[in-house]
């Protein structure tokens, strides 16, 4: 039985009268020869914090300068709120974009590089005035109005950069790895921080990123690229839990693939032979597949248990040895070897501060999973 979903949740994109604000339709960029984009259809929803995830040279920035106005589509059509934006100018499109350098005046303060668009509109002062104090507000950036960007650190930097971008309150927000420049830390705080942000203003974000922690983190879904071409659309957890391909199950977080051949179907669940595992494995999935048929298990080294006996509870269980151990604090990431040949990776989350327990290089150890824990990818 399907599950219903809490009434609270944000999900426009399940709902059938929803009209998406933002509409790619059989999107074509060219360089020449070369197609950066291919016949791309992807719609985006008002008030979502859309990701666009992908390796390096994919086409996630020339589908935002698209949208922006700063490239042309050599095929097809990008409407926003139903208008077709291909003949309007980047200035005059409801969209804004927050650039990774961030581009703010040296010689202008914060709070005049936040009134700056402002000033160029139709705006009373004192309109601008308050407009500019309720971005200070929203990016906690009061204390720090009449100092100039030298002055500042580079969060706040960032945050001066998003005042800047929304204060026109455009539609559209977007914003080329908006993060970049930050370290780790500031990093992770700064996320939070922007998602708030983003919740309270009420704009459509599409964000270009390709730290898949920062796109997990931030957005409501993620459009996964790969060579011109949006392979899969999703909630962070769809894409993690339920990937449609083996370059979206890799790209993002790791994963164990184990190849196999179907031996047959018993209600919900499929058997493969895993010749790797010295095992005939269960996996609950309603990937449609016949006996005989090449497919891979996949397996999420988090969701494999490892313990020196078997323990009831489990469909599945192999032996195998520990070849490499590595303490990342938080985790622990474990290589191992089945009888059989299969290298598996396992992380357990180090729950407790000793490490007695903890299976050592050459140890023999039980691994187990249940039916639920992988899922089934074609050949
Ligand atoms: P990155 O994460 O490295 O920024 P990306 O996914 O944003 O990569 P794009 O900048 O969109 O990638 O580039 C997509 C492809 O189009 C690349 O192969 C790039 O070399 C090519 N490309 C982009 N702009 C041009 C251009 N003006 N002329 C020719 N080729 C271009």
């Amino acid at each position: 039985m399907a599950q219903s979903k809490p009434q609270n949740v944000f999900a426009p994109w399940d709902d059938p009268n929803e009209v998406p604000l933002i509409r790619f339709r059989n999107v074509t960029k060219r360089f020449g020869t070369f197609t950066a984009i291919d016949s791309l259809d992807l719609d985006i929803y008002r008030k979502e914090f859309f990701a666009l995830l992908g390796p390096s040279g994919c086409g996630k920035t020339t589908l935002m300068r698209m949208l922006a106005g700063f490239e042309t589509p050599s095929e097809g059509k990008i409407t926003v709120d139903d208008v077709d934006v291909g003949p309007i100018p980047p200035n005059k499109r409801p969209v804004n974009m927050m650039f990774q350098s961030y581009a703010l005046f040296p010689h202008l303060t914060v709070e005049d590089n936040i009134a700056f668009g402002l000033k160029r509109s139709k705006m009373s002062r004192d309109e601008i005035t308050a407009r500019v104090t309720e971005m200070l507000r929203l990016t906690r950036l009061e204390k720090f109005a009449r100092r100039k960007p030298h002055q500042i650190s580079g969060g706040q930097r960032q945050r001066v950069a998003l005042a800047r971008s929304l204060a026109k309150a455009p539609k559209l927000l977007l914003l080329d790895e908006p993060l970049g420049a930050l370290d780790r830390k500031l990093r992770e705080e700064t996320q939070f921080e922007l998602k708030k942000i983003q919740a309270e203003v009420g704009i459509t974000f599409v964000v270009v990123t390709h730290d898949q922690e920062e796109a997990m983190t931030l957005s409501s879904r993620i459009g996964v690229m790969n060579a011109g071409e949006i392979v899969q659309v999703g909630t962070p957890h769809e894409i993690y839990e339920q990937p449609h391909s083996r370059f979206v199950a890799n790209f993002i977080g790791s994963v164990n693939c184990i190849e196999g051949r179907v031996t047959g179907r018993e209600g919900g669940h499929l058997r493969i032979a895993c010749p790797d595992l010295g095992a005939e494995v269960t996996v609950e999935s309603g990937f449609e597949a016949g006996a005989g048929e090449k497919v891979a298990l996949a397996l999420r080294p988090e969701k494999i248990a490892m313990g020196r006996t078997a323990r009831p509870g489990f469909e599945n269980t192999v032996t195998g040895r520990v070849e490499e151990v590595a303490y990342m604090g938080n985790l622990t990431i474990f290589q191992l070897r089945t009888d059989s040949g299969a290298r598996l990776r396992v992380t357990q989350s180090n729950t407790t501060r000793t490490d007695a327990d903890v299976p050592r290089i050459g140890e023999v150890v039980q691994l187990q999973w249940t039916g639920a824990a992988g899922f089934v990818l074609g050949a």
